[in-house]
Parts: structure tokens; sequence; C-alpha cells
């Protein structure tokens, strides 16, 4: 999953990219509405972490150019502006979610996880296939009650896949979806992932679409 982050305030810019990033997310963080826009038509992103009071361009401003496009990620509002008008204005631009400052950056993430799942449109917090669990929350993974340990790539690779199960994901599209910019990236770094997620889970749990990329096998295991 890839987070655009849009916030000008470089400590709360820095805890929350850094959280995020501990829970496998590939996070930009960018400091203004102008660079908002720019990244928002460079790479399809899963989520929109907004400030309204921004250099350039303003949130609300972005939160509308982003609708006006006809992006539909979810976008929750972060904003230190109480005011029950910038809420409501924000929410009647397009904004799924607000959370005020000073927030819990656990609450963050506990409402990143929901916006993601909502939507996917699923009620269900637990991603399941073929007898595995991956817990968003708890980045856990289990099997038959046993735990299977990843590395922070291969799960977000595998929450990924889990969240589309009947999708074919191309490599440049998992790419994007693991890594921020300025990352470095190998250009064989996903069929390594794939690689070794096939080894902890079975050699038939990924199925390799030639020429397309990758999807889960079949739910009847
Ligand atoms: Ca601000």
């Amino acid at each position: 999953m890839r987070i655009l982050l849009v916030e000008d305030d470089a400590m709360i810019g820095r805890a929350v990219s850094q959280a995020l990033r501990g829970e496998a997310y590939a996070v930009d963080w960018v400091r203004d509405g102008e660079a908002a826009l720019s990244a928002l038509g460079a790479m399809p992103y899963d989520l929109m972490l907004l400030d309204l009071g921004l250099p350039r361009r303003d949130g609300l401003a972005v939160l509308k150019e982003t609708r006006g496009r006809g992006l539909e990620l979810p976008v929750l509002v972060l904003t230190a502006r109480d005011a029950v008008e910038d809420r409501v204005a924000g929410l009647d631009a397009g904004a799924d979610d607000y959370l005020p400052k000073p927030f819990d950056l656990d609450e963050l993430s506990a409402r990143v996880r929901a916006l993601l799942r909502r939507h996917a449109g699923r009620g269900a917090p637990l991603l399941e296939h073929r007898g595995l669990r991956l817990d968003p929350a708890t980045r856990e993974v289990t099997r038959g009650g046993a735990e299977i340990a990843l590395t922070a790539r291969e799960f977000a690779l595998l929450r990924a896949l889990l969240e589309r199960p009947r999708a074919v994901l191309s490599r440049e599209r998992l790419r994007d979806k693991l890594y921020a910019f300025g990352e470095e990236v190998e250009s064989n770094t996903i069929e390594v992932y794939v690689h070794s997620l096939r080894r902890k889970l079975g050699a038939d749990f990924i199925v390799t679409v030639r020429g397309a990329g990758y999807r889960l096998a079949d739910d009847s295991p």
C-alpha cells in the first residue's frame, strides 16, 4: 500500500511517516499543495493523508482538485483547525474522515486501516485466503494457528495481493505499492520477494500470469 502524506509541519510529518513505514506502508511525504497534486498525477496512491493549512495550495483546494480529477482514493484530513465549518467543508469536498491535531499515532494507524478496508469493500479486519490469515493491525500472518514469519517487504507484498484476491497485479504496480520515491529498487526485486513468499507459503500460493504479473491461486486449497 502506498500512502501520500501532505503535511508542512516537519515534526508531525516525520512522526507520521515513520509510524506508517513501521507498518510496512510505502510513504511519500510532500510539504505543500502543489507537490501533492503533482505526486497524485504521477502515482496511483492507495490513500492520502492531507493537512488543511498548507503553503502554495491549501488542503481544501487539493482535495477539490483530487476529486475533480476523478481520483477516488480515500482521504483522511489532518487538521489543526478545530472549527466545525472546516471539518464540514472537508467532508463535503470529498474527504472520507478527519483527525484533529494533536492525534495519537495508534489512532491514526487504525483509521488508515479502516479506510483502506472500507475502500476495498471489506467489513472484516482480517485478510484470509486458503486458510492463511493476515492481520493488518498486528502484522501477524498465520496458517492453521501457526505463525509465519515474514520480512516487512514480504508482508507488504502479501498484503497487496490479499487486498485484491482475484486481481492480477503487475510487477510495476507491486513495486509502486512497496517502495516510496527515493528508495532504491533492484529491477528483479518483486520476483525475489515472490520467490521467498512461495518458499514460506507453498509454491502454488502465488500464481504467475505470464506477461501480466501475479495473482493469488484460487480460493479452494
Ligand atoms: Ca499545516
